[in-house]
């Protein structure tokens, strides 16, 4: 598979140009070992990726619910750790600014938390967010609305979910899919392999 940025992804899909073989790397959240593990070994391999973080989070000692039912402890990037991630040509994107349930909470509180981290981004890396991936990743009444409002008001170009699936900009109108990848869904590279073969199968068949 070719890598790409979520921006050229974007562009091929407002050309209709051809996605098979096209692959995006993202990150969620903004934990500091996206900076010390993984940027290094990307920007080794000539590997562009996007990187959403939730930005109240960065340079704090906030502790994700998630992190905390297990038993983990939550570590997050520093803006200069955002800035040199940028500066090395990776994407960063949005991702509200306390990591908010947008189909939990009212509309105005929601917008505003979007609002809030793509001005924290500007303000940090000198270039407004492309690219806004909803927290949690998965999708609630709201969303299409939201979605057009984050691409029609707020600029974006792409929204995107989380809930396994390959891209398929016909059915996914308002938010893409994105397939995780974690400790918890596999064990080995493999198994991510498997899924998104068997994923490639059932789009085509
Ligand atoms: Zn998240």
């Amino acid at each position: 598979m070719r890598v790409c940025t979520l921006t050229e992804l974007a562009e091929r899909v407002r050309e209709g140009r051809e996605l098979d073989g096209s692959v995006a790397i993202t990150f969620d959240d903004g934990y500091a070992d996206n900076a010390e593990l993984a940027a290094p070994v990307l920007n080794r391999n000539a590997l562009p990726a996007t990187f959403f973080v939730t930005t109240h989070f960065i340079d704090s000692d906030r502790q994700a619910p998630w992190d905390v039912s297990a038993g983990i402890k939550s570590r997050w990037m520093t803006r200069q750790q955002v800035k040199a991630l940028h500066e090395e040509g990776h994407e960063i994107g949005a991702h509200t600014r306390n990591h908010c349930d947008l189909g939990a909470v009212p509309e105005e509180e929601g917008i505003a938390e979007i609002e809030g981290s793509a001005q924290d981004i500007r303000d940090w890396v000198g270039a407004p967010p492309k690219h806004f991936a909803i927290p949690y990743g998965r999708a609630f009444p709201s969303l299409p609305r939201i979605s057009a409002i984050a691409k029609e008001k707020l600029g974006f170009e792409t929204v995107t979910l989380c809930r396994g699936g390959l891209l398929n900009p016909e059915i996914q109108v308002h938010a893409w899919e994105r397939i995780p990848v974690s400790p918890v869904d596999y064990l080995s590279p493999y198994g991510w392999l498997f899924d998104v073969a068997r994923d490639v199968n059932l789009s085509h068949s």
